[in-house]
């Protein structure tokens, strides 16, 4: 597609509340254009007036004369003006709603993608590409309403205007057009290439910044940090280089359309003073001319000098929004999906293959496992078997690659994303917490809860007695992340969100990993009553917390090798045999 075709359908798919606007400052701009060329119009037929009159010898007449036409010209001066105010505010309020419209439905989306495409981008660099096409949504069709619109209608009714007064300083004021016109190209065609590198550039080190900040502790327990203060200024030089050459190059590009300019003032004038001296014109219309050409090639200069540099960064920042947000979506809602009301809990996977999309080896080759309602099932074997991949699929965060989930009988695509979901409770290994108080952290699933339910929630996850020893109790904020917290504290805040949320289907991957053995014990046995009468799916390495399990999967390289009771398993002697003889050679009493 198409640069303009892009920021065109950016525009028109964000443009609710605008399009009337934008049509008012369009009206007002031909008004204004038009009142514009009245300007120096009637200040040439006041300078006639004078001339006229001091050429007959009747001084007197001057006042009469140049006193309806001054009064004309404060009057065109003032509705002008006042123009000019209304029409920016509107024009600024339109783009204000265009940039709203974008933001909104820019989050929305960019929050349905499916993990596989976040795994595929950096915060940093996500971060910075948003920022910059909702900048450039807000400049790139403000100078196109802004600067080329009105430049053309005040190009067109200055041509208009001086046909009818003069033909031949006409032609001498469009002498040096196709020039201007050859040089925007040229300008456009060569900078956008180089402006879009430069993108490329200034993204790449949002995504250095952000990941030096976000692996902070990685980088200071390695003594990392000059390391990566080198690279990132490296970087930066880089970028900075380019940025100079980009604006020596828009410079040298202003200093042209100024001396464009200059000459189109020099021709004009040459021209209309033969014109003048000859008789075949009056002092007065070539005053008119000169002050025309104010209004024709300032506005002109300005497209060349501010509005072009401007736009071909904006438009570029577009470019690299689109192709971040017009990747195929891997994990799309269908049109006719429903909302999922109630559900038993039932879940089923056919013949389930899935690959992430940048590997060659499938990760999950042909699972085929059905949990009945209110059953336990958990998940072991070794690390990188597929298991965390595998609950991926049932809340529908990726999609199966081959094959079919089926919830309640029913394949799951047929659902609404987050009605699923919201059926579905998951905690996993790595606790994920806002930069927000405990008590809105917990709350986060279930947003009306009270602050009792809160509480009962982080007492069953055995977190009520260390956030009453915090300074502000469920008041303290987490820090980014939940830095302030523990591991084994973050992870009893999980715990404690799904004890509130209270799904009917749970999913718990290592979701009591960081807890010590005693504190673990006690959540097992609050996790055992929770569990009953639920569908729940266990991943657990531990295999002491899993092994009551009803059905226990085994699974080795994205295949489920051996499935069972914990006794079958013991029983058959397979991999899990050999894992829990390991295990309870260590710990396992
Ligand atoms: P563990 O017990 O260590 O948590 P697991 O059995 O849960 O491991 P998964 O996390 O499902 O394993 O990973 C299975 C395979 O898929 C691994 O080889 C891993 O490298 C790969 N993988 C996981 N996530 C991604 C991703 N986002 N993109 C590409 N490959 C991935």
């Amino acid at each position: 597609m198409s640069d303009w075709r892009r920021v065109k359908k950016l525009v028109t798919e964000n443009w609710q509340g605008t399009r009337l606007r934008y049509a008012v400052v369009v009206l007002i701009l031909v008004l204004g254009s038009a009142l514009a060329v009245l300007d120096p119009i009637l200040y040439g037929k006041m300078v006639d007036v004078i001339v006229d009159a001091l050429r007959d010898q009747h001084p007197e007449t001057i006042v009469n004369g140049v006193a309806v036409l001054l009064a004309l010209w404060i009057g065109v001066f003032v509705i002008n003006v006042t123009l000019n105010i209304v029409g920016r505010y509107i024009f600024w309020k339109a783009n204000n709603i265009l940039g709203l419209n974008f933001a909104c439905s820019a989050v929305r989306d960019m929050l349905s993608w499916s993990r596989q495409r976040f795994s595929r981008l950096s915060t940093g660099r996500t971060v910075k590409v948003f920022d910059q096409a909702w900048e450039a949504l807000f400049w790139v069709p403000g100078d196109i309403v802004e600067q080329v619109i009105p430049t053309v209608l005040t190009f067109t009714a200055v041509v208009i205007a001086g046909l009818i007064l003069d033909w031949r300083l006409t032609i001498a004021s469009l002498i040096m057009l196709p020039i201007a016109i050859w040089l925007g190209y040229y300008g456009w065609k060569k900078a956008r290439p180089k402006q879009e590198q430069l993108d490329h550039r200034w993204a790449a080190l949002s995504r250095h910044v952000g990941e030096s900040i976000g692996n902070i502790s990685v980088v200071q327990d390695y003594a990392q940090e000059d390391r990566r203060a080198r690279t990132f200024a490296s970087l930066m030089r880089q970028v900075v280089v380019r940025q100079l050459r980009m604006n020596v190059f828009w410079a040298l590009f202003h200093g042209t359309g100024s001396t464009l300019t200059l000459l189109g003032r020099a021709a004009v004038f040459i021209v209309g003073v033969y014109l003048v001296a000859n008789g075949s014109t009056t002092l007065g219309t070539l005053i008119t001319f000169l002050g025309m050409l104010n209004y024709l090639l300032s506005p002109i200069q300005h497209v060349i000098g501010n509005s072009l540099p401007r736009m071909s960064m904006g438009v570029s920042h577009l470019r690299l929004y689109t192709d971040l947000a017009d990747e195929i979506n891997d994990l799309k809602e269908r049109d006719d999906a429903v909302p999922l009301k109630k559900i038993v809990g039932d879940v089923e996977l056919k013949g389930v293959h899935f690959t992430y999309g940048d590997q060659s080896r499938a990760t999950l080759l042909g699972i085929d496992l059905t949990i009945p309602a209110g059953t336990s099932c958990a998940l072991v074997g070794p690390s990188g078997a597929g298991k965390s991949t595998l609950v991926k699929l049932i809340n529908r965060t990726i999609d199966p690659t081959r094959g079919c989930v089926h919830v309640d009988g029913k394949d799951h695509c047929l659902y609404t994303l987050t009605s699923l979901r919201r059926h579905i409770g998951v905690v996993t290994q790595d606790t994920y917490l806002f930069h927000d108080t405990i008590l809105n952290n917990v709350k986060f699933v279930k947003p009306n809860a009270t602050e009792r339910e809160v509480v009962h929630a982080c007492k069953m996850a055995q977190a009520h007695d260390y956030i009453r020893r915090l300074p502000n109790g469920y008041r303290s904020i987490v820090g980014e992340r939940g830095v302030k917290l523990s591991g084994g504290e973050r992870q009893r805040i999980a715990l404690a969100r799904i004890f509130l949320a209270d799904p009917p289907i749970l999913v718990l991957d290592e979701s009591t990993s960081a807890l010590d053995s005693e504190t673990e014990h006690r959540i097992q046995q609050t996790l055992k009553e929770v569990m009953k009468g639920r569908t729940s799916i266990l991943i657990a390495h531990r295999l002491s917390t899993v092994y009551l399990a009803d059905q226990i999967a085994v699974m080795e390289r994205g295949k489920i090798v051996d499935i069972g009771t914990h006794d079958e398993l013991i029983k058959k002697g397979g991999l899990y045999d050999r894992l829990w003889s390991l295990q309870s050679d260590g710990y396992i009493s």
